[in-house]
């Protein structure tokens, strides 16, 4: 039974979906107004590994994961890089794609970007200024009331009745003060900041405030009530916290049933992020010699919810511990069973909201069980990363390079002729190039060290 923790009822809860055998997941998506950072990355590993496992027990996923191509940052940056948001946002979105590739992450069933969802944002807007939830600011945009949502606070464990609220306060900037609560855009009407970026619509000319985005591109895919939504701790609030007021005013119903947060990568124990100047890419990773499935592998190794800090040590580490566990798994023969013991274990280890530290931990287990037959460990290997997605179905034995190609022919001959001073000596040297021989039935093996 998968346990997992829910941001809304503080509890961990058994995981029950809405109509059997089926999840409707949606996932916040990036900001295309730059390339993501590692931290950022985390978001989208962890939704990678919730999808991959609900799949891995059988469920079918319908995984939503929208693009912001527009709010308060893109339109800011579009505009300084003369460029058009369209351009300039559908660039970084490639880029998102070709790194989210890279790191294994699986596509999403749908990847929705904002600025073809306009309609939908404005009918929501409509909607809620029907019902009462919204009104119209002097400045033309349209605010939702939190006041007139009762429960407004309850994802976050925000109080109202404690927040000095005295004086009707109200914001249009996408992202707000954390310790307040203030009435918040739901359409931002057009001003010089904007550029040439607006739509003439029903409501005004202007553009969607970024809460309204999520609302109504989940609700779109998805239906107004679904299972599970996802997203780092920093979207909690105000951004989830509005999500949930606008869809339930307009539905009259629950939104989600599970929400889960990542916790944040810090480095240096302060959180990574591009306002702090100290984050890093992928790029950066992959200069200094490591790739991304390495990152991936080192954040595995915690849960989730636990806060991690950045070490290049920590990543040195785990690169070479992927480097082991590929040339283990390569000599494995093919043709077992999956091992139902340490399935379980996995198994285990995952329904505890998805511990993937013990899941790794029992993927080395296994690999070091000498009871269990080599066969059977390729299999259950094999199984376990369809969820953990370090890629080790597509590990192949390298072809090695022409001069270690040419040293192995002399050991050849050396061995034919019952030299084995030279074959020890030329073995000898190819480890010192970085290789590894195996002699077998078929011929001499090579594997990178
Ligand atoms: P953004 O593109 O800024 O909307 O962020 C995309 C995702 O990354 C969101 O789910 C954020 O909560 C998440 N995120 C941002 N910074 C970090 C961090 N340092 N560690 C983990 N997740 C983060
Ligand atoms: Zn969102």
């Amino acid at each position: 039974m998968l346990k997992l923790l829910n941001t809304l009822t503080k509890k961990e809860e058994v995981f029950k979906p809405i109509k059997e055998g089926h999840v409707g997941l949606y996932s916040c998506g990036p900001t295309v107004y730059n390339y993501p950072h590692i931290g950022n990355y985390r978001a989208f590993i962890f939704a990678d590994i919730l999808k991959r496992y609900l799949k891995y027990i059988g469920y079918d996923v319908m995984h939503v994961m929208n693009i912001t191509d527009i709010d308060d940052k893109t339109i800011r940056d579009s505009i300084a890089r003369g460029e058009s948001l369209l351009d300039f946002t559908e660039f970084y979105t490639k880029e998102f794609n070709r790194e989210l590739k890279d790191l294994n992450i699986e596509p999403a069933t749908k990847q929705p970007k904002a600025t073809d969802h306009i309609k939908e944002m404005v009918q929501m807007t409509e909607e809620l200024l029907e019902k009462g939830f919204a009104y119209k600011g002097d400045d033309g945009s349209v605010y939702f009331d939190i006041k007139k949502f009762k429960s407004y606070g309850k994802l976050s464990g925000l109080d109202l009745e404690k927040i000095e609220n005295n004086t009707k306060s109200r914001i249009k900037k996408d992202e707000y003060d954390k310790e307040n609560a203030e009435d918040f855009a739901l359409w931002k009407a057009w001003d010089q900041n904007d550029g040439d970026v607006y739509w003439d619509t029903p409501i005004g000319r202007g553009r969607p405030g970024w809460h309204i985005e999520c609302s109504a591109m989940s609700t779109k895919y998805l239906g107004d009530h679904f299972d599970i939504h996802t997203g780092g701790v920093d979207l909690t609030f105000p951004h989830h916290e509005n999500e949930i007021a606008q869809s339930e005013c307009a539905s009259g119903h629950k939104f989600v049933n599970y929400w889960l947060h990542n916790e944040h990568l810090l480095i240096d124990g302060k959180k990574m992020s591009k306002s702090l100047k100290n984050d890093y890419r992928l790029k950066d990773l992959q200069e200094k010699g490591f790739s991304p499935i390495d990152y991936r592998y080192w954040l595995l190794q915690a849960n989730y919810k636990t806060i991690v800090n950045f070490t290049w040590e920590g990543l040195s580490a785990s690169s070479n511990a992927l480097k082991k566990l590929k040339s283990y798994y390569l000599n494995l023969p093919e043709g077992g069973k999956i091992n139902e013991q340490y399935k379980n274990l996995f198994d285990e280890a995952m329904n505890d909201n998805l511990n993937t530290g013990e899941a790794l931990a029992t993927l080395w287990k296994i690999i070091k069980d000498e009871k269990v037959k080599d066969e059977e460990k390729k299999a259950t290997i094999l199984k376990f990363d369809t969820v953990l997605g370090l890629g080790i179905k597509d590990w192949k034995k390298e072809q090695a390079p022409e001069n270690i190609l040419k040293l192995i022919e002399a050991r050849n001959l050396a061995r034919k002729e019952k030299n084995w001073q030279e074959s020890d000596r030329i073995r000898e040297e190819i480890k010192n190039l970085g290789y590894k021989i195996k002699d077998t039935e078929s011929g001499t093996e090579v594997f990178k060290l």
